[in-house]
């Protein structure tokens, strides 16, 4: 074999190391948590959803700090709203503004946070705007996303009331999400519901990688009957969210992962702030843990 052949082999060998690197790379979805349900995900293109985002939480530690907690934010494509408690539409008028972000929700809180709110109109109007049931394609065909049903309520806090007017407006019917990315994970988001036995058929709809559920109890899921959730869901990793924030709530996740332990499904607890990622589907780093 002459020199220049080794060395064109050895070319070849670092350039499919590369490409096999830059792959994996390319194949990264980032999930962090905010704090109470505001979750956000980078996928492997770098598109930006952020859902529940009530970034002003008092477990984020930017708030604890007195630093503006918006300031983390650099790019945000998609806001996905579950329902219009203050607990969940938290910034997203001021996130939109800042962002440019498109709205994702339903048609009675979009036209609500337009109008009580001041989010950006022509953020609030576009094929984001959908209903339970339905399925909509963002982000250049890379993420799909499923509205599905949640047992709460939905209501907008309308600080333009009167003291003859309500100071709640509609929010239209509470919703959750399963979240399909491409070369990533599928993700469901449970908003704030009570259990319901229909959520089977979210399992059986979906091959849901991970489930991001509200344990908190007293206004949706105690611990035990969001094990079960997960268990519904088929979930392979649970992560517990709408606990801890403020008093009222369960205030920690070991009951739930208790449940879970029970029922031999998958418990991750992410700190607020925390952010873990997936390779493919597959869930590759947390706090602590080395790849
Ligand atoms: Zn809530």
């Amino acid at each position: 074999m002459t020199i220049i052949n080794r060395f064109t082999l050895r070319a070849i060998g670092l350039l499919v190391v590369l490409l096999l690197v830059s792959q994996a790379n390319a194949q990264e979805t980032r999930l962090k948590w905010w704090g109470h349900a505001a979750f956000s995900i980078t996928t492997p293109n770098g598109k930006v959803l952020l859902i529940d985002p009530w970034l002003s939480n008092p477990s984020n530690a930017d708030v604890k700090d007195k630093k503006d907690p918006l300031a983390a934010l650099s790019r945000v494509d998609y806001i996905l709203l579950t329902h219009g408690h203050r607990d969940h539409v938290g910034d997203a008028a001021d996130i939109a503004r800042k962002t440019n972000a498109t709205l994702i929700c339903n048609p009675e809180l979009a036209g609500n946070l337009v109008k009580l709110a001041d989010f950006p109109k022509e953020r609030a109007e576009g094929d984001g705007i959908m209903g339970i049931g339905g399925e909509i394609q963002i982000a250049d065909g890379e993420v799909t996303i499923a509205m599905t049903p949640a047992v709460h309520s939905s209501s907008v806090f309308n600080p333009k009331a009167g003291p003859t007017e309500p100071e709640r407006a509609y929010g239209g019917n509470p919703a959750g999400f399963v979240i399909i990315i491409r070369n990533g994970p599928t993700i469901y988001h449970s908003g704030d519901t009570a259990y319901f036995k229909d959520m089977e058929v979210i399992g059986e709809s979906y091959a849901v990688d991970v489930a991001l559920l509200n344990i908190g109890g007293h206004f949706g899921m105690e611990p035990k009957m969001a094990a079960r959730a997960a268990q519904s869901v088929r979930a392979g990793l649970a992560i517990p969210h709408h606990f801890g924030t403020f008093p009222g709530i369960t205030p920690n996740a070991d009951a739930f992962a208790a449940e879970l332990k029970k029922l031999r499904i998958g418990f991750y607890e992410m700190k607020p702030g925390e952010t873990i990622v997936f390779r493919g589907k597959r869930f590759i780093t947390g706090a602590g843990q080395k790849p």
